[in-house]
């Protein structure tokens, strides 16, 4: 699973740093991100484990979703390293990271309203490029029991032959989160899946959040407290592009700093 220690990454990083990224799936060291001499992100370090499912939360402008740009590669850092499976994906394209199986879902959708359920979900299989080509091509029997299989866990089964412009705002979501997963990602990276939800929605996200944790690795920033607690899950709390707090959710938010950090906004 991770590169050779003697000529991959490792030897690349230094002995001292080895031991840190190599046993997490993605890890940051010493990340900075200076936007014209503004730091909005300034981490020593940072990681997520195979498997693991962490929450982000922390004040507007706290530097979440630039932490998710570093990741998958839409924004570089000043000074710093991101490795991802072992690989440095610092300076990597952010379309060779997400075929390394970093899938970020972008707040900005990525569903076509005119076409249905089922066939945003064609368009997104693996290898299928360009409209006409996938609606034009039969799909096999097996990816259709598994585009059938993912819409069935975010109870869009029986939606399938629905124009995505009827959807609600959370069966878009889940739509869209269907949609990455055909690609079979390694993490997930999700920012503020709540946002817009109705508390059922809310609810709803949460449990298929749980499932999908089952099988993948998710970085899922939220400021929506009742979806954080619902997920259960380790919180990390950025404040001013810094690591604040780590920890479940209820010691961070009994957390002095924490609570200064939220009430001084
Ligand atoms: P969060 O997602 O926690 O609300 P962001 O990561 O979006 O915060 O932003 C962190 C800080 O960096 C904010 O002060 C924001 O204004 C600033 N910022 C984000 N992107 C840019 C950019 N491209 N250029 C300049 N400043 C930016
Ligand atoms: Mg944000």
């Amino acid at each position: 699973m991770y590169a050779d220690p003697v000529s991959g990454p490792a030897a690349a990083a230094g002995e001292d740093r080895e031991h840190d990224f190599r046993s997490f799936l993605v890890y940051l060291d010493s990340i900075q991100v200076d936007f014209d001499g503004f730091l909005a992100l300034d981490i020593s370090s940072f990681g997520v484990r195979e498997d693991e499912l962490r929450v982000i939360i922390g004040p507007n402008g706290a530097g979440k979703t630039t932490l998710c740009d570093v990741i998958s590669g839409k924004t570089l850092p000043s000074s710093g390293r991101v490795f991802f499976d072992g690989n440095d994906i610092t300076t990597m394209p952010d379309d060779e990271i997400a075929r390394l199986g970093v899938g970020r879902k972008f707040q900005t959708p990525t569903v076509f309203d005119s076409l249905t359920v089922f066939e945003n979900m064609e368009l997104s299989l693996p290898g299928k490029k360009g409209i006409w080509r996938s609606l034009l091509s039969r799909q096999s029997t097996e990816s259709r029991d598994h585009i059938m299989s993912l819409l069935e866990r975010v109870r869009l089964v029986t939606q399938t032959e629905k124009q995505a412009r009827h959807l609600s705002h959370g069966q878009r979501q889940w739509l869209e989160i269907s949609m990455l997963i055909l690609a079979n990602p390694r993490l997930l990276l999700i920012d503020e899946p709540a946002a817009g939800l109705t508390d059922e929605e809310t609810a709803l996200t949460a449990e298929l959040f749980l499932e999908l944790s089952t099988s993948h690795s998710m970085i899922v920033i939220e400021h929506d407290m009742s979806f954080v607690r619902r997920l259960n899950a380790p919180v990390t709390v950025l404040n001013e592009g810094k690591v604040m707090a780590e920890g479940m959710i209820d010691s961070v938010q009994k957390d002095p700093a924490v609570v200064e950090a939220y009430l001084g906004r």
